[in-house]
């Protein structure tokens, strides 16, 4: 079952690529695994993923401890400082950061473990009260401050765009953030790369990726509805 889901996510994202003329391997597909047993994650690995992502911490370091080294683990939610620890040399990228208090303490935990933290600045695209994120116009101020911080790495950009039954209506915001990644490019800010577009979700991934998303979060379209009553 979760195979078959797959497979069509597979197709969809070649698709995309095929239409938008890029190849393949240009978009990194992770597997957004939250609420779901790692029964259903070892399935999926066996299928070949390696890139899983969380949202909550204590799950993730669940998980972690209960599946293949070789796995790529994005955490992908709201971060809380005081869960940074517990995350840090663990995971390959953090999606999530839009505070220069949160970088902060990324860099402290990574200074204490002798490691490079790479990250992604969330923005929140559509200035969607209830998300998470900093505002396009304040973004490239952030990217500066954090680009100090000498064991965090940005490695590019993060956005949640809205909730919508056409995903042709999120196309614009998918153009705004790429545009915003080119604006930061151009300013050429030592070690700052804007080689990642974290964009596109099950409703949605196609759009991203004909509008240059690098990696795309699918969830549902993988594992299936969630179910968080049982939570
Ligand atoms: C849950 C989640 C996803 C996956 O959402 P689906 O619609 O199930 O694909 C992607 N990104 C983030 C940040 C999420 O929290």
């Amino acid at each position: 079952m979760l195979k078959d889901n797959l497979a069509q996510v597979e197709e969809n994202i070649e698709k995309a690529c095929k239409k938008a003329g890029r190849d393949r391997s240009e978009v990194t597909l992770i597997a957004v695994s939250k609420t779901k047993p790692v029964s259903m994650l070892q399935e999926i690995y066996d299928e070949n993923i390696r890139h899983f992502g969380e949202n909550k911490v204590q799950e993730l370091c669940d998980k972690i401890e209960q599946l293949p080294e070789d796995i790529h683990w994005h955490m992908i939610g709201h971060l809380q400082r005081n869960k940074v620890k517990y995350i840090v040399g663990k995971v390959d990228l953090i999606h999530s950061v839009d505070t220069y208090r949160l970088a902060e303490e990324i860099n402290i935990q990574a200074k204490k473990k002798n490691v490079i933290v790479p990250i992604l600045v969330e923005v929140n695209i559509a200035e969607e009260e209830s998300k998470f994120g900093i505002s396009k116009e304040d973004a490239i101020l952030l990217v500066e401050e954090i680009s100090h911080l000498e064991n965090v790495r940005i490695k590019g950009l993060m956005t949640i765009a809205p909730y919508v039954e056409n995903p042709e209506d999120n196309r614009q915001y998918f153009q705004k953030i790429k545009q915003l990644s080119v604006d930061i490019t151009n300013k050429n800010i030592d070690n700052v790369s804007m080689e990642i577009l974290s964009m596109g979700m099950t409703g949605d991934y196609m759009v991203a990726i004909e509008e240059g998303a690098t990696m795309v979060r699918v969830g549902t379209g993988i594992f299936g509805e969630r179910n968080y009553k049982q939570e």
